[in-house]
Order: structure tokens, then sequence, then C-alpha cells
């Protein structure tokens, strides 16, 4: 039998212990959750207490409680504890000793051996403090690795590929990113970057203002004190995890002072525009972190995501955008360090080398959409909820809208596959929510997909301002074939009946829209046309000159008689130039 090797990631904000046991990760669970807190603390009755209940009373006894000692570690320093004074390793060994009780009282067995991990950046120093802290813990350190190259190692553990990683890990207080070369089953670090002040409680910090703020504008004189913003601090990371998988969270809390109880909505865009200066410091570390190595990123192979806060969908995006790759986040990126470091333990230890296995969805799932791309209205654009490669199981809301005043009911047609446009993709069910509200449009309808082992994609639309929703059970594994994209007359008609879509009542195009003869396709360069209408008269209000709104209004009129007289050709003639010239204009 292979030996027990333990694999530890010593984290700042938290650690995790776990093994390898015949071909499959075993995560210990400490008080119910395999993440467990680096703090230690006294409690009032002079108790030494480790991980959740530390941190518990971080807030109300802050002299004795130690949190974030990686920082210390390897510095020559002293730290106090209730009347103790202590070591930056003999903290740590209070940590590790408590992950591996844990771990024997869980697996019933002895552990006594371990690899730890490091982030790439530690000096000698600071590895060697690591070293003791687990000798003081009673564990036998069998390696110390980088924390890169443990993540690298739980996604391909034998390194039979040639292939250069990029790692980017971004934590509750810190944020990394290496890049991981693997060259004839040796795996390097080439480069790290960093920021040791950077990660999800700055997220944190950004919503805590942003709830300051509101409840200053609604209460002159309040100020937030210490008590106040650690209430708000809980409700924003509740806040902002809500927002990693749904488009709107909303904080609640009540008696933030006697008379003052708060209520907000924040949105996703709110939130990315809070956090975006933030993460743009991660991308321009990426670019330190190439240019070290010498490389570009077309050298890149895979980039894996490590940390909490690689959940925020905006940095999977701009990760992307920066990139050109998609970066991969099917290990869970606060468990990967760990999982990869007990994977190579368990090669130290005699095993045969293995990657993580872990449920994923080989597809994405979503619905169609309108999508309005440069003014010409897309009727097959598919929107993914849950993206390909998501770990299982997964719940993904996204919001939609309707497209008109009144719009009383919508379509949902869920498709799996990855390509943009709907039709192309494997058409899994339909549904209709019906009896809308009567409101103008755009009337805020949630897509909430559910997807489980089994492949049951659970489906709820909800429409967000009542709360009327309609949920319906389909079976991914029976895919209905495909079906048409285009718009169903029914709801077609619904659109074109009700007022002007863009603009004011036009009652000749109103009856053409409206009329059985208008072909689809007529009907599609009509919305253009509309669409187009809108964008122009924005810009009359700006600075456009005598020449170009001349020529604008006269396109205008002509695309309006052409759309009267139902002369399709001359209507996508004049549709083009307007497009045309209104690109330039808003350029
Ligand atoms: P780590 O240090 O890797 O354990 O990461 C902890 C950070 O991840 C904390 O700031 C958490 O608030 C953050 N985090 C955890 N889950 C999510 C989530 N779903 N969305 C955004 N941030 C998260």
């Amino acid at each position: 039998m292979a030996e027990l090797i333990a694999g530890i990631d010593l984290g700042t904000t938290n650690s995790e212990i776990s093994f390898f046991i015949d071909g499959k990760i075993v995560l210990v669970p400490i008080d119910g959750d395999p993440v467990m807190p680096s703090c230690v603390g006294i409690d009032p009755s002079g108790k030494l207490i480790v991980g959740r209940s530390a941190r518990n009373q971080m807030v109300s006894y802050p002299e004795s409680t130690i949190v974030s000692i990686k920082r210390k570690m390897g510095n020559d320093v002293q730290v106090t504890l209730g009347d103790k004074s202590l070591s930056p390793e003999e903290v740590s060994a209070i940590i590790l000793r408590q992950l591996k009780n844990k771990a024997e009282e869980y697996l019933r067995q002895p552990v006594n051996k371990a690899v730890i991990t490091v982030p790439a950046f530690f000096q000698d120093h600071q590895r060697q403090a690591t070293l003791e802290a687990g000798k003081l813990a009673g564990l036998d350190v069998v390696r110390i690795i980088n924390e890169p190259t443990a993540a690298s190692v739980a996604y391909e553990a034998d390194h039979s590929i040639n292939q250069k990683i990029l790692v980017y890990d971004l934590g509750g207080g810190t944020f990394d990113v290496s890049l991981v070369s693997v060259e004839n089953g040796v795996v390097e670090v080439m480069s790290s970057h960093g920021d040791t002040h950077l990660g999800g409680d700055d997220f944190d910090d950004c919503i805590i203002e942003h709830l300051l703020k509101h409840i200053k504008e609604k209460h002159a004189g309040f100020s937030g004190n210490k008590k106040i913003r650690q209430r708000l601090w809980k409700a924003a990371e509740i806040a902002k995890r809500e927002l990693s998988d749904n488009p709107f969270a909303r904080v609640r809390e009540e008696f933030i002072t006697d008379s003052i109880h708060l209520d907000i909505e924040i949105s996703r865009d709110e939130y990315e525009s809070m956090i975006m200066p933030l993460l743009q410091k991660t991308l321009d570390c990426i670019h330190s972190c190439l240019r070290d190595a010498g490389k570009v990123p077309g050298d890149i192979d895979r980039i894996i995501l490590v940390g909490g806060s690689t959940r925020t969908p905006l940095v999977h995006l701009l990760i992307e955008q920066t990139l050109g790759k998609t970066p991969q986040y099917e290990i869970n990126p606060d468990l990967i360090v760990s999982m990869g470091a007990a994977a190579h333990g368990a090669v130290i230890g005699g095993a045969s080398a293995h990657s993580i296995l872990v449920d994923i969805t080989p597809f994405s799932f979503g619905t169609s959409a309108v999508d309005f791309e440069d003014g010409r209205p897309n009727f097959d654009k598919f929107v993914p909820v849950i993206k390909r490669n998501t770990p299982l199981p997964a719940s993904k809301t996204e919001a939609f809208a309707t497209m008109v005043d009144g719009q009383e009911h919508v379509e949902v047609n869920i498709y799996q596959g990855e390509s943009e446009s709907a039709s192309s993709n494997t058409f899994i069910g339909e549904f209709t929510i019906k009896g809308l509200s009567d409101i103008p449009a755009p009337n805020a309808i949630l897509l909430n997909l559910e997807l489980d082992l089994n492949g049951m994609l659970k489906v709820t639309a909800t429409e967000k301002s009542t709360g009327l929703s309609k949920t319906v059970i389909m079976d991914t594994r029976k895919p209905q074939g495909s079906k048409n994209t285009r718009m169903s007359e029914e709801l077609f008609s619904e659109l074109a009946g009700v007022k002007e879509i863009f603009e004011n009542p036009d009652q000749s195009s109103d009856e053409k829209l409206d009329s059985p003869e208008s072909a689809p396709d007529d009907n599609e360069l009509i919305l253009r046309a509309k669409n187009l209408r809108k964008r122009a008269e924005k810009l009359f209000g700006s600075n456009v000159n005598e020449e170009d709104a001349e020529e604008l209004k006269d396109l205008l009129e002509k695309s309006r008689e052409a759309i009267a007289s139902g002369q399709t050709e001359l209507l996508e003639q004049y549709t083009t130039s307007l497009e045309d010239l209104i690109f330039y204009l808003e350029d």
C-alpha cells in the first residue's frame, strides 16, 4: 500500500488538508468545511482555539486573535497571543497541528508526512520557516512545493506533455501570477509576479464603501463606526459571492442604527465597475510575468485559476480578452493547491500518477435571445448561462429583458452547445412564461439554470419585479433535435403590434409589421431600420455638423417612405447607407 502523505495548503487566509487515497482525492472537513481559516486565538476562558472559532472572535477580541501569520513567516519577529509571545513558525505550527489532528480523527489513522505548499516568491528563509513549522507540528515535511506547481499537478500529475501553464491565483488577501514550464517531466516556475495586498478583501471593501455611500446619501450625518463596517463586511461578502452566479444581489440589514435599515440592490454591472481598477492591476502583473520569462500570450498552453476570488466572472472575461485563451476552472479554486500537493505526495509515496478527476459539464447550456449587433437584430443569438467545463452541480442566473412595452409573454428556448448561433446548437426544450406585468420595456426576466450530476436541467424564468415564475425540468440526455430559432410569428406580432418599438408611433410601419404578407426577413429589416432611427435621434442632440445632419435626415425620411410603401430593396439600400453614416458619426 502506498504511504499516506498529506497535501497541505498553508494559506494566508485559509488552509486545507487533503489526501490521495485509492485514486481519489479525500478532502478533510474541519468543522464541516474543507476550508479552515488560518486563525489562532485564546478564548475568554483562556483556551487555545484554531480555525473558524478563532476567526469568529476576531472582531470582539482582536488582541487575543492572530490572523495572516503567513505574511510574517521567516521574519525575526514575535507576536503576542494573550500573555504568550510566539514566533510566526510557532503560530503556523498550531495551524498545521490542528489540520493533522482533524485528518487523523477523520481518517482514523496517524498522519505523519506532508507536502506543504508555499508561494513561488517565498525566499529560502521563508521556506525554511515553513519546514520548521511542520516539524514543530510533528510532521515530516517530505517536500515543500510552490503553490502554482501544485495547481499544475492537479490538472496534470504525470507531466507527460511539455507545456507552459499560466497560474492566476487571486485569493482573499493576495494575488500571484506564475508561468510554469513543464519540460521533459520537469516542472519549474519560470517567473512570478504579484501583489501581496490585493484580493477578495479589497472587493468586499468596494461594496462596503458603496453601501456606506448609499446610507450617507439617505441619512445625513451618518458615519459608519468599526462595528457597523464589520456588519456590512459580512453582508458585502455574501453579496459578492452571489454576484458571481447572479446578475443582482440584494443587501438587507435591519437596524444598522436604531433608525437605519438598509435595503439595496447591487447589479453585477455596478459591482464590476467597482472592482475593474483592481483587476486591471492583476492584468498588469500578467504582462510583467510574461515579460520576465521572455514569453508572449501566444506561448501559453493553459491558464489555470486558483483562489476563491477567481469565481468572479469578470476575472474569466478579462483574462480571456487579454490572453485570447479560456482559463480552466474545473477544479475547485479554493482546494486545488491542497489537492495538487496531495497528488504530488501520492507520487512521492509510490502511487501511480493521476490527474484529479472532477465532474464537469462538457457543454454550455443557455438560451436564444434577440441581440442587436451594429443596430441589426440577430434573432438567433446563443447566450450561454452555464458555461462548458463548469463543475457540477451548477446553478447560474442571467438577466434578460422584454423588448416592447406591455409584452405579455416570453418564450424560453434552451440549447446545449458552443456555437454563437442558437440554431446550430442542440435544442433541449422550451416553454413560455405568460402573464407578465403590463409595464414598459425593458422588463427584467431572470433565467436560472440548475444542472445536476445526472444531466437533469431545472430551468426557471422569473419576472424580477413581481417574482412571477415558471420552472420546467429538462432531461439533457434526451435532446429534442433542432429548432428553428426565428422568433415565432405569435411573439413577432406581439412585438410589432404593441405601439412602436423604437420611436414614436408610425401608423404606416405598424400596419406593415402587422400585415400577414410581411415575410419574417422583411420584419427583421424593418426592426433594423427602426433601431437605426433611435440611434440617429441621439446623434441629432450631439455636435453633428449641418451637412451630416441633413444627410441623416434625408436617409431617415427615405427609409420611412420605403417602409410605408413596402419597397424592401430600397429599404435595404437606405438602411445600409444609414448604418455606415451612423457608424461614422458615432465614432
Ligand atoms: P482563498 O484565499 O483562495 O480561500 O479565497 C478567499 C476569497 O475568495 C475571499 O475573499 C472570498 O470572499 C472569495 N470568494 C469565495 N467564493 C467566492 C465567490 N463565489 N465569488 C467571489 N469571491 C469568492
